[in-house]
């Protein structure tokens, strides 16, 4: 028999079910260059329609998806404000700066959010020698801020920020199913305040990739160009669009037992006396810190040896994060390890 493997490193290791894969299997495919997949023409107009935008269009990552976003909103030279912590910034591969030679302004902000006081101060004065700001990015939930929530009413302030000074207004929403799940709040709410929006559905949702910006017409008629020119046209990938389609229906509302589980996490680590701290968990992503005096790989060998992966963020924080494939069963086995656990 195998021997089980916990793996929390990230919600992005979860893998198509049987069930998941029958629907794939049988997805109505087509040339999606010719825009013939109506599988992919389905979905797009299901999240569209979630969403209360126009248009969606479907890419192969969560980063090309941002990255179109970013080329749609600004201008060689001009300046993204987002936080320090986003995954814009961080994990993109220096993206901003290759695909669009846009600069960022970083905002010291908590947990990966920022306020729209914030957000004005940031903004560049209208002179020719500044960089153009043209652009806000926030991210729902926080990937590095541990799966933080957005205050939507500060999001709000922020829009009315944009507005006031005709900036651009998009949302990496890699895991905005999570904070929709977590605050009982609508897609269309977002829809409504945002220009452009990007969500996954690779992470925590079965599928083994998919990611899909929504906005109005104009702005996506442009996006179509953008995707092509990153290289992401895809031809008969209905069979992907398909896995989201699914994970639509089945996976999304259960997200709150993956945050459930992550909350129990929380409260066994808490009880170790070598934790010094839990960053507060809203979702399904968990980070802490061990005592200073304690050897931080250590911690994470001792979990390897007991079939469970998790994930060091660096300067000391560790991460897990529960997902689909994380059970029940798994669950009870990973608290049982932690409580016994000894450095
Ligand atoms: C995962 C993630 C993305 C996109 O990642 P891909 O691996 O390219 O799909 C974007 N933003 C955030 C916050 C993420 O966590």
């Amino acid at each position: 028999m195998d021997m089980m493997l916990i793996d929390l490193r990230s919600d992005t290791v979860t893998k198509p079910t049987p069930e998941m894969l029958g629907t794939m299997m049988k997805a109505n495919v087509g040339d999606d260059v010719f825009r013939e997949d109506a599988t992919v023409n389905e979905l797009e107009f299901r999240v569209a329609q979630l969403f209360g935008k126009e248009e969606a269009l479907f890419f192969p990552s969560g980063t090309m998806a941002n990255q179109t976003a970013l080329k749609l909103h600004t201008n060689p030279g001009d300046q993204v404000i987002c936080d320090k912590y986003a995954h814009i910034y961080n994990y993109e591969s220096g993206g901003a700066s290759f695909n669009s030679g846009v600069s960022c302004n970083l905002i010291d902000g908590k947990r990966g959010m920022f306020t729209a006081k914030q957000v004005e101060q940031a903004i560049n004065p209208n002179a020719y020698y500044y960089s153009k700001t043209s652009l806000v990015e926030v991210e729902n939930t926080t990937n590095k801020g541990g799966g933080a929530c957005w205050d939507f009413n500060e999001i709000l302030k922020i829009r009315k920020v944009c507005e006031e000074n005709n900036l651009g207004f998009h949302l990496d929403g890699a895991r905005l199913w999570n904070a929709l799940v977590a605050k009982n709040e609508t897609a269309k709410k977002y829809g409504d305040v945002f220009d452009t929006i990007s969500v996954c559905f690779s992470k925590g949702l079965g599928c083994p990739v998919g990611s899909i910006l929504v906005g109005n017409h104009k702005i996506m008629q442009e996006a179509i160009r953008i995707r092509k020119i990153f290289g992401g046209n895809m031809r008969q990938v209905g069979y992907l669009a398909a896995a989201a389609l699914y994970a639509l229906d089945n996976n999304i509302n259960r997200l709150d037992e993956d945050h459930k589980k992550a909350k129990e996490i929380g409260r066994e680590l808490s009880k170790l006396s070598f934790v010094k701290q839990i960053e507060p968990i809203e979702t399904n992503i968990v980070i802490f810190e061990l005592n200073p005096d304690v050897d931080e790989t250590q911690f994470v060998q001792k979990l390897k040896d007991n079939n469970i992966l998790i994930i060091s963020m660096g300067s000391g924080k560790l991460r897990m994060v529960t997902h689909l494939d994380y059970t029940n069963n798994m669950h009870e086995v990973l608290l049982n390890t932690i409580k016994k656990i000894k450095l």
